[in-house]
């Protein structure tokens, strides 16, 4: 069991580096939940969906994508329920699904992808409901805010916060652009801008271990 409960009706299924699996949450209203991220693959998905039923708890109504990659969307396929995200990380899993070599060169270049499929087929699906910008969604005493933000990783990131729980998931919006991670000044200061004026407790990002609002801004000031 790898399930964490990070408050009485959030629960987290913490990132592996193994595999650069990236942590995967449900929160829980009263009306519906709601997953964060789809997962690499169907077994990722799948394991996160066992623990969740071993806890007695339900399987997600709907799933936010944080943004486009593969760690955390080639899992659409295998989901409960439907599927959320930006336009422009519909617009990116579009692009790569139309791009013959994109999986192969994929899993030429990506140690971790590789390991993640072994000899396993790589089922890329799209989102079921698109929005731009921002979208509110009633959970029952509970409500996920997810907002695009401005991040030097991708231009689809998608944070999501719960208000009432003061928890915000980052995606991966606070790393650099892949494979070389590096960082875009400007962006990224935009991206502290708008972190500066959320009011949040815990700060969930999807390849490390929850930060506290202090510790995230002065984590990312002290990679300007
Ligand atoms: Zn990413």
């Amino acid at each position: 069991m790898k399930l964490e409960k990070l408050t009485d009706d959030i629960c987290i299924y913490p990132f592996e580096p193994d595999r650069d699996r990236p942590t995967l949450s449900l929160i829980r209203g009263f009306h519906r939940c709601l997953a964060v991220d789809a997962g690499h693959s169907r077994e990722h998905v799948g394991e996160f969906y066992h623990d969740l039923k071993e806890s007695g708890l339900p399987l997600p109504d709907i799933t936010v994508l944080t943004h486009w990659h593969w760690d955390h969307s080639f899992a659409l396929h295998a989901i409960s329920g439907v599927s959320v995200a930006e336009r422009r990380t519909r617009r990116k899993l579009r692009e790569a699904m139309e791009d013959a070599e994109f999986i192969p060169r994929l899993l030429s270049t990506d140690e971790y992808v590789a390991r993640e499929y072994e000899n396993r087929k790589i089922t890329i699906s799209l989102p079921d409901i698109v929005f731009d910008e921002s979208l509110d969604i009633d959970l029952g005493g509970l409500h996920a805010h997810c907002f695009h933000v401005p991040s030097s990783h991708t231009n689809d990131c998608t944070c999501i916060l719960i208000p009432e729980r003061g928890v915000l998931y980052l995606g991966d919006c606070i790393s650099g652009a892949y494979p070389d991670w590096i960082i875009d000044p400007l962006p990224f200061e935009k991206l502290i801008e708008t972190l500066e004026m959320i009011d949040f407790t815990v700060a969930v990002g999807s390849h490390w271990p929850p930060f506290s609002q202090e510790e995230l801004l002065a984590y990312l000031r002290s990679n300007l």
